[in-house]
């Protein structure tokens, strides 16, 4: 049967609940034992698909076409596993569910209330996820103890152990240790009051992972596990890390792993750890150094967690390339009045991400123009293969104000448009292609090379498509549609050849989803590859660090 952990938060938001819970669940796999994860999520909204990016951070998309939290990119890339749409529940989907049930006549005659019926739902949710080939699933609970929606999934997780049995649960509270400059200390009372907060909810957490930028003595952890009643070997320091890949082993160091195991009835001796792969993952990471400078060109660069798994797709490059990815925050609008300045001439390579809407796409036809003349590799990434399309196009094929008609409904040349019939949509509420779709590439091209196979499979979220009437025209001047839909009536893959370009690769997909930091994305290693090859081409090497000011 499968075991269960449950990570809750205390104190504040952002404490790195996704990153403790993907790191635990890292180090139960390093010992051989098979794990789930998911994430309870109290908003309304039914998927985060709806949400702004710039306030919520990246959507990540799962093989079957769910639309997630952005912590389910962290769960894959520690844990290695490809989710789906279940591993993330929202209270929107919850009350969706119950009210669904009560309109059927599920429950005739029946109050419906939060206890027992939101709360059964949410439990079912969880238990759906044990599998007889799950050995442990983690679930963590999105917000902070004491948030008003949070409610229902406490009570929830409450009932959950009398459920299924003391010793298949194991609660984890994650909390802040601030240390306070003026009397030079670390202070334990927010995570005595949050304890306290989980506790007024039935829950007595098992361990507690607190979080702080020195370790925590001996002596604080001897303090708050005679406050906050859990054993001190199972009070976790977990200090900032300067690399999320590093948090597993400080985890670990802290013995945090055994310990549940112990309080799941797991026998940890028979489940020895082997964290060789990871540690030399960790020393990769921490060797890198040379710089290679990266622009993201985007409308949602003001909060970079928008591109989250694009940023960690480079930085695995970089990993395997033995360079450090410097990140250059580019607003897709300020393009038009950086054309020509040093910002742009020392970017080694440029990532043109995903978007919705008219905002900063002409500045991000001018990035792919720019870096199409000056012989800047460029990966472009859904409306960054809109953009490079618009732009060959335009300047290419001398299809003049050629555009994609979701900026421009009134275009003469539709390059990019929508394609509903052919995606066969009867739902407009759902007229997105989501999730993995397989493509067929043409053998001996840059992306077939790149991938070394000529069938992919990637992720997509995305309404508008290649015009595949325009496609000739396009060839003729020059683009290479180098991927293609197994009909081959939709474009998936654009690049130049590399006679004429080092690297410009446009994907109607987002590859950022599959990159693990081991096993980088092969369009993503190719794209930092090529940025190194500008960077060591300069003479003598740019990298001012003046211009560092620009980079977060
Ligand atoms: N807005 C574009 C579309 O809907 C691109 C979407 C994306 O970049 N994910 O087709």
């Amino acid at each position: 049967m499968s075991k269960f952990v449950f990570v809750t938060g205390g104190v504040s938001s952002s404490l790195g609940k996704g990153l403790t819970a993907s790191s635990l669940g890292r180090l139960l796999k390093c010992r051989g034992l098979r794990v789930t994860m998911c994430k309870l999520d109290p908003y309304i909204n039914v998927d985060p698909g709806t949400m702004n990016p710039g306030e919520h951070g990246e959507v990540f998309v799962t093989d079957d076409g769910g639309e997630t939290d952005l912590d389910l990119g962290h769960y894959e890339r520690f844990i290695d596993e490809s989710l789906n749409r279940n591993s993330n529940t929202t209270t929107g989907s919850i009350y969706k569910a119950v009210i669904e049930k009560e309109r059927r006549g599920d429950y005739l005659g029946k109050t419906v209330q939060v206890i027992p019926h939101v709360t059964d739902e949410i439990k079912e949710r969880v238990r759906r996820l044990a599998r007889d080939d799950v050995d442990v699933v983690i679930v963590e609970i999105g917000g902070t103890v004491g948030d008003i929606e949070i409610v229902p999934f406490i009570e929830a997780i409450r009932q959950f152990r009398r459920d299924v049995g003391r010793d298949n649960v194991c609660y984890i509270h994650l909390t802040l240790v601030p240390y306070l400059v003026p009397s030079g200390e670390q202070k334990t009372k927010p995570t005595q009051h949050s304890v306290t907060e989980l506790r007024s909810r039935g829950i007595q957490p098992d361990v507690i992972v607190c979080r702080s930028d020195q370790p925590i003595s001996d002596g604080l952890k001897r303090k708050i596990s005679l406050l906050c009643d859990v054993p001190i070997e199972a009070v976790v320091s977990a200090v900032d890390a300067s690399s999320i890949y590093e948090i597993p082993l400080v985890l670990y160091d802290q013995g945090i792993d055994g310990y549940v195991c112990r309080t799941l009835g797991i026998d940890a001796a028979a489940h020895p750890i082997d964290l060789s792969n990871w540690e030399a993952l960790v020393n990769r990471v921490e060797s890198v150094e040379r710089p290679v400078r990266i622009g993201i060109i985007g409308k949602y660069v003001n909060l970079p967690d928008a591109y989250l798994s694009v940023v960690e797709a480079l930085r695995h490059a970089g990993f395997h390339h033995g360079v450090k990815v410097v990140f250059d925050w580019i607003d897709a609008e300020t393009v038009p009045d950086l054309l020509g300045s040093e910002r742009l001439h020392i970017l080694d390579g440029v990532v043109i991400p995903g978007g919705f809407g008219e905002r900063g796409v002409e500045g991000m036809v001018a990035a792919a123009a720019y870096t199409r003349e000056h012989e800047i590799p460029c990966l472009g990434l859904c409306l960054g293969l809109h953009v490079m399309v618009v732009d060959a196009a335009r300047n290419l094929a001398g299809l003049e104000n050629a555009n994609s008609s979701e900026v421009d409904s009134l275009t003469p040349h539709p390059v990019i448009d929508l394609m509903d019939d052919q995606l066969d949509v009867t739902d407009k509420g759902g007229t997105m292609r989501l999730g993995a779709y397989p493509a067929m590439l043409v053998p001996g091209s840059v992306v077939a090379r790149a991938y070394g196979a000529e069938v992919v499979s990637e992720r997509h979220r995305h309404r508008y498509e290649f015009n595949s009437r325009y496609q000739g025209r396009l060839e003729e001047a020059g683009l290479v549609c180098s991927g293609t839909s197994p009909d081959r009536r939709l474009v998936e893959f654009i690049e130049l050849p590399q006679d004429v370009h080092p690297f410009w690769l446009g994907t109607q997909a987002h590859p950022e989803f599959k990159s693990r930091p081991d096993r980088p994305h092969p369009l993503f290693r190719e794209l930092v590859g090529a940025a190194l090859e500008r960077a060591e081409g300069r003479e003598p090497p740019l990298f001012d660090v003046d211009l560092l000011d620009t980079v977060r």
